[in-house]
């Protein structure tokens, strides 16, 4: 899953969610922007690992092989009345016992069913799990069927306030009494981790595996969705109509669903598969731009692992107020609603990432399951490296590199608030932990290196294998170790060890030396990182020698904590770029001479070379350096013309009209909206004095891309802003994205109480996760400098917010501007400034009753 998740490595007052992945949990929650000094907090939440509970796989007393549902739902009351019948074989032992998980069920009956007759079953229930007495002693020749009808209360849930279950209801009421105009009635449900058992009785862990039906029935209005295919659909006469969606092959409770709601289903096929988007109805003409690619990425990890798409179709539904980013349920993946956009605002970026990792989760997650959450890197860390190689496959290695970096900064962001922990981690305190920039970025990089350390023919023979041997089952690391021996005949416990079973990074430094006489070129390398708390790392990397117009590459095995590499050269080289394939999980201190950088911007081959020279060169204002990164404003990749252009604002460039002219041509002719954007506040930075720059500029207002209308605001702003609020003005009606971030910008700096109305109505439309936790912000910077008036206006909407977003961050966010508010109106003596604390004070004791999330609750104090 792809997620935002619960996980502690967010601080609060400080975090700014800057991208939501995929998956459950983090999928991939946040990385603040300023990360606050946790050290001494990280220190104190992490025991010695002796006095956690070593987490075990669950014992298999039964074999669940299939389950039957019969569901309907009581609006109103948020609950699911429905009938289960499970199909059971012991596992191995005899036994007359059998245990389900069942959370917050009202049970009307437990029976065994034969042919037609139901016995009615003995059985204890504390809320959680049943304790079924069967009527015999079974052995594991016997197949049982198990009859179970209830109701289940997920709203009830919460009122228990167990602090394990958070925000884990499993089934989800979205508007259920249509209160909300602006808002559809939705239901969808969330099994990861094991919240199924929340809808319907199982035995929820990810080592159980089952075939299902479900017999689904709704109002006629609604659109239902489940995993495997729809066998039949039949109207009642009533007003309701049953669909029966009934998956034939097996997988993990977690990974069962439901969406129901007033979906437009937009269609699609590959060979032959259906592949449908479920969308809101606005949003149906803009299906296929948001998820097209998905059949091209069904053939290429079909191709790549050789091993086709193994299900029955494949759906992908969004809903509103989704817990997470992104739940791979099998063959019907959930997306949160960030996911809704029109085709202008996919000008700006589109979540194709999301989609691939929900998809490689299909292999890896689905077809083959970690035996328990402590191996949930082989999930995760899959499903994260299955974007890179989308990345890599659909748009070049540059575009998978520049992702991957991003994803090693955020592992890194996220240990200084954690520590270093184990990737497969047999002791945690909540299995929730699991799903952090361990699991899917760390992982991911891992994957990588191991891709790169045995060669790409290797891996992927070894992957192909793993998924044969392991298919419709749950394992653990060594599974995947074993096939990849197979393959190479290599013992690799070597780099499983040293990468999964084991914690921290490389902490590498690079020093060079050229002896002439002899014609020898060194290279010694040095480990830093402390060796009582992480290995000593074995690292084979490549290190390519650029010498007379030609490169040679050499393979070394790094594997002491001082080691020096010696080469015969012909003279001495231009550059010698040690990881030349840039496949390091950890830090590489080095320092090259700027002659060197500068060859190296003119001749290294990756994105990521270039920005490593493009750094190393950051105080160099030489004219080659210069000259250099202006050649870089026509690469072929966009991301280096944008982090040229970032490197260049900070040089004085002599020949100023070759800059003006070409800053001039991308901000206008560009293919990335990035890169215009980029280009406009750089004009406007140093050339806005002259008149046809800012013809340009204010020509660029006409730019489809709302991405380049806020930086043009921005940068509008910067010199005129009588100007750029009256362009404000007119872009409001229209504005989306960055768009609506740049003038809630500009008004929370410039603008009077005449434009709350603008954030108020504002709110709604902004979906994505990021931009809506920054627009709050904004929002929030706004109201402090308004009057007492407009801030008791926006009060019912921060409560809104505060009360009923369905994602934590976004729900702490609205937290965060009430204390601002509450604190900078305490200590004022006048009526409005006591009403409005009056009123927030009411607010938290509301949020303080209904909040479920342990970090808001600790926040806000119990
Ligand atoms: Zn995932």
């Amino acid at each position: 899953m792809k997620t935002v998740s619960t996980n502690n490595w967010l601080v609060p007052a400080l975090a700014i969610i800057i991208s939501i992945t995929s998956c459950k949990t983090q999928e991939k929650a946040t990385v603040s922007e300023e990360v606050a000094p946790v050290e001494a907090a990280a220190e104190e939440e992490t025991p010695a690992v002796e006095t956690r509970e070593y987490q075990a796989a669950y014992t298999r007393t039964f074999d669940l092989i299939h389950t039957s549902l019969d569901v309907r739902f009581d609006w109103e009351k948020q609950q699911l009345i429905g009938k289960a019948q499970l199909t059971l074989t012991p596992y191995f032992y005899d036994t007359d016992q059998l245990t389900l998980d069942a959370k917050g069920f009202e049970l009307r009956s437990v029976s065994l069913k034969n042919q037609e007759s139901l016995k009615p079953l003995k059985y204890d229930y504390d809320g959680q799990k049943m304790n079924i007495a069967l009527d015999r002693v079974y052995t594991r020749k016997d197949t049982l069927k198990v009859w179970v009808d209830y109701v289940a209360k997920p709203e009830e849930l919460d009122a228990e306030g167990s602090a394990a279950i958070m925000d884990a209801k499993g089934l989800y009421f979205i508007n259920p009494l249509g209160e909300d105009k602006n808002k559809p009635k939705q239901i969808w449900t969330q099994g990861e981790t094991e919240s199924s058992s929340c809808w319907f009785p199982t035995i929820d862990a990810p080592n159980e595996n089952m075939t299902q039906d479900i017999k689904i029935t709704v109002d006629s209005r609604y659109v239902t969705l489940s995993n495997g295919l729809l066998v039949s659909s039949k109207p009642n006469g009533d007003g309701t109509r049953t669909d029966l969606w009934k998956q034939s092959l097996p997988h993990a409770p977690y990974l069962a669903m439901m969406a129901i709601g007033e979906f437009a289903v937009v269609k699609d096929k590959w060979k032959g598969i259906d592949v449908d988007y479920y969308v809101e109805p606005e949003y149906e003409p803009h299906a296929k731009a948001i998820f097209g690619e998905t059949p091209a990425m069904l053939d290429f990890y079909s191709d790549v692992l050789k091993y086709p798409y193994a299900w029955e179709k494949y759906s992908q539904v969004v809903v509103r107020d989704y817990v997470s980013g992104a739940m791979e349920n099998t063959t019907a993946t959930i997306h949160g609603e960030f996911l809704h956009r029109t085709d202008r605002e996919l000008l700006d970026g589109d979540n194709e990432r999301i989609i691939a990792h929900e998809l490689f989760h299909h292999w890896f997650g689905d077809l083959v399951t970690c035996e328990s959450w402590s191996n949930l890197p082989l999930n995760e860390s899959f499903a994260t490296y299955g974007e890179y190689l989308w990345l890599e496959h659909r748009h070049g290695i540059d575009e998978a590199d520049k992702h991957g970096d991003e994803q090693m900064r955020q592992y890194f962001a996220s240990v200084a608030q954690t520590g270093h922990l184990n990737m497969v981690r047999f002791y945690y305190d909540n299995k929730e932990d699991m799903f952090d920039a361990h699991s899917y970025n760390k992982g991911g990089r891992i994957l990588h290196m191991l891709r790169k350390t045995i060669g790409d023919e290797a891996f992927f023979e070894g992957l192909n294998l793993y998924l044969n041997e392991n298919k419709f089952q749950a394992v653990e690391m060594h599974q995947l170790r074993l096939a990849m021996e197979e393959v190479t005949g290599m013992d690799l416990n070597w780099f499983f060890n040293q990468w999964f079973f084991n914690k921290g990074h490389a902490d590498l430094s690079v020093s060079h030396t050229y002896d002439a006489a002899t014609k020898k070129y060194a290279i010694t390398i040095s480990q830093n990182q402390d060796l009582k708390e992480m290995p000593l790392y074995r690292i084979p990397m490549d290190v390519d020698i650029y010498f007379g117009g030609a490169v040679n590459r050499h393979r070394i095995d790094l594997t002491e904590v001082e080691q020096t590499f010696e080469f015969d050269v012909l003279g001495q080289p231009q550059l010698v770029l040690v990881d030349a394939e840039n496949i390091l999980l950890g830090t590489k201190n080095e320092t090259l001479t700027e002659d060197e950088y500068v060859f190296m911007l003119k001749n290294a081959p990756r994105y990521l070379d270039k920005v490593e020279a493009m750094n190393g060169l950051k105080g160099s204002s030489s004219d080659d350096a210069v000259t250099a990164m202006l050649n870089l404003l026509d690469d072929e990749y966009w991301g280096t013309r944008r982090k040229a252009l970032q490197a260049l604002k900070s040089k004085s460039v002599a020949d100023t009209s070759l800059l003006k002219n070409k800053l001039m041509w991308l901000a206008q002719k560009d293919p990335k909206s990035s890169v215009r954007a980029e280009a406009i506040s750089f004009l406007a930075e140093r050339f806005s004095k002259g008149e046809s720059t800012r013809t340009i500029i204010e020509g660029a207002m006409k730019d489809r891309s709302y991405n380049v209308l806020g930086a043009t605001l921005k940068a509008i702003s910067e010199y005129d802003t009588d100007r750029a609020l009256s362009l404000a003005k007119e872009a409001e009606a229209d504005a989306s994205g960055s768009l609506i971030s740049a003038i809630a910008s500009l008004y929370s700096k410039k603008g009077g109480s005449e434009h709350l109305d603008f954030f108020l109505n504002s709110i709604s439309k902004v979906s994505d996760p990021n931009d809506k936790y920054v627009f709050v912000q904004i929002f929030g910077k706004y109201l402090i400098g308004q009057d007492f008036s407009a801030q008791l206006k926006g009060l019912p909407t921060l409560k809104d917010l505060a009360l009923n977003e369905g994602a934590w961050w976004m729900r702490l966010s609205a937290i965060q501007v009430l204390n601002g508010l509450r604190q900078n109106a305490e200590p004022i003596d006048v009526e409005e400034a006591k009403t409005l604390v009056n009123e927030i004070n009411l607010v938290m004791d509301e949020v303080r009753a209904k909040e479920t999330n342990q970090m808001i609750k600790g926040m806000i104090g119990e």
